[in-house]
Formats: C-alpha cells, structure tokens, sequence
C-alpha cells in the first residue's frame, strides 16, 4: 500500500501517523506543506522517491502552523537540507518556540477513559509528539499572493486554530489545504466529514469559526485537510456542514 495519493494533477497527499503531508510538483521540483510528526520523515521521504524525486528537489516548505504534527519531517530536511520554510508572520514566532499554543499530554488526561483515546497518544508519543522542535530562522511569506514555488499556493490566512494559521489555495486546480482550520476526520471524533477539530487542539475556537469565512468565499472543490482523507466538495458547502455540527 502506498502512502501517497494523487488528489489533483501534480497535488498529491502524503499519509502519515493520523496527519497529512502534502507535495506539490512542478516538473522536477516540489514545495512540501506541513511535514507531519518527527516519526513520519521516512513516510515523507519514500513518497518523494517515488514521484522519483529526491528531497534535495524542493524549492521551499510551507506549514500551516507550527504544531509537532505538523514539523516533523519539514526541521529533518531543514536541518540536513537547509531548504528554506516558509509560514505566516504571526506562525513565525511560535515556528521559533517563542510561545506554545499546542495541547499537552494532561489535557488529554480527562478523556483518556473514551474509546481510542488511550490507543491515539500510545500511537503518536511513538511518531515523536512529545518532542520539542523548533526553526529558529523560519522566513515569513515574502509578499502577499501566490508564492514563487512549485504549485504557486496561495496563503489564506485562517488565524485560530493557532494565531497564525494559514490555509494554502491552489486555483489552478481548485484545491484548498485546510491544515487544521477544516478537518474531514480525526482519531478523537467519532463523526466522519467536513468538521472543526475537537476544541481541546484549538489554541482560540472562536477565531477558528471565523477563519472559516476566508475559506468559505475560496473557489476550491476539493478539500485536503491536515487531518482525514481529501473530500471532493465545494469549501463554502464543507464550511456550513461543519458549522452545523
Ligand atoms: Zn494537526
């Protein structure tokens, strides 16, 4: 079974441990977004062999916040590789450590006795969550628009989930990713679909409603979240399911 799945032409997902990764291509070059847990480098880097492409072939590495399930593999290739990540303004300063918006392990503590949860931390504490990884020289996005790497994204910015979350829009292809401001299904919820992350993850819920308005007027008909499989739905549908749940 492979660990890589092409959503749209040239767009691909990666699966890690319960968090995608996504590559785009441009030829022979890529721009990852989100890098996955510490223990899903290896995921990342035999879905690049296969494209046939090597890690040394992306042009520039994108989050759509700095949480660990989201930096594994971007701090490995930045550290050996030294290929620049790029985030929000505002995600700068949390990439850097300055301060932590993420859940630790004692919030989890209070549903620790619903089902799955116990089997969900043994999984990630395994992929490397309870590390503590940093970019001390992350670079904010150079001006506002489409960036200049492979699959020109576009960043939304789509603050809440953390203060600088950011969304990345492909118009060419109509693909939206969501990273963590839309999800379509994670370990701790018991419903599958377009949906907001169990409150626990999210550093501000309120914000998180309203970054949903800067997806809601994207034009993006396939939707590839942080967390979950990629739904073919329009965005502004997906956003008032989820927030009719
Ligand atoms: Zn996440």
């Amino acid at each position: 079974m492979t660990n890589l799945d092409e959503v749209a032409p040239d767009v691909f997902r990666v699966l890690g441990t319960h968090v995608n990764m996504v590559l785009l291509r441009d030829g022979d070059a890529l721009t990852l977004i989100d890098g996955g847990y510490p223990g899903d480098v290896g995921a990342a880097e035999s879905a690049i062999r296969s494209l046939g492409r090597r890690p040394e072939d992306i042009h520039g590495m994108l989050l759509t916040h700095a949480h660990i399930d989201h930096m594994g593999t971007i701090v490995d290739f930045h550290r050996r590789y030294g290929i620049p990540v790029f985030t929000d303004p505002v995600e700068v300063a949390h990439l850097r450590r300055d301060y932590l918006e993420q859940a630790t392990a004692k919030d989890f503590v209070p549903m620790l006795h619903r089902h799955g949860v116990a089997r969900w931390l043994v999984s990630i504490a395994r992929a490397g969550a309870t590390k503590q990884l940093s970019v001390s020289d992350g670079l904010a996005f150079p001006a506002a628009g489409a960036l200049d790497l492979p699959g020109a994204p576009v960043p939304v910015a789509t603050h809440g989930h953390t203060s600088g979350h950011t969304a990345y829009h492909l118009p060419q292809h109509g693909v939206i990713v969501t990273g963590d401001a839309l999800v379509t299904a994670h370990p701790l919820s018991k419903v599958s679909g377009p949906q907001l992350l169990p409150p626990v993850f999210d550093h501000g819920h309120g914000d998180t409603a309203a970054a949903l308005d800067h997806l809601a007027a994207l034009d993006a008909d396939t939707i590839l979240p942080g967390h979950g499989p990629a739904l073919a739905m329009p965005i502004a549908e997906a956003v008032a399911e989820a927030r009719a749940r």
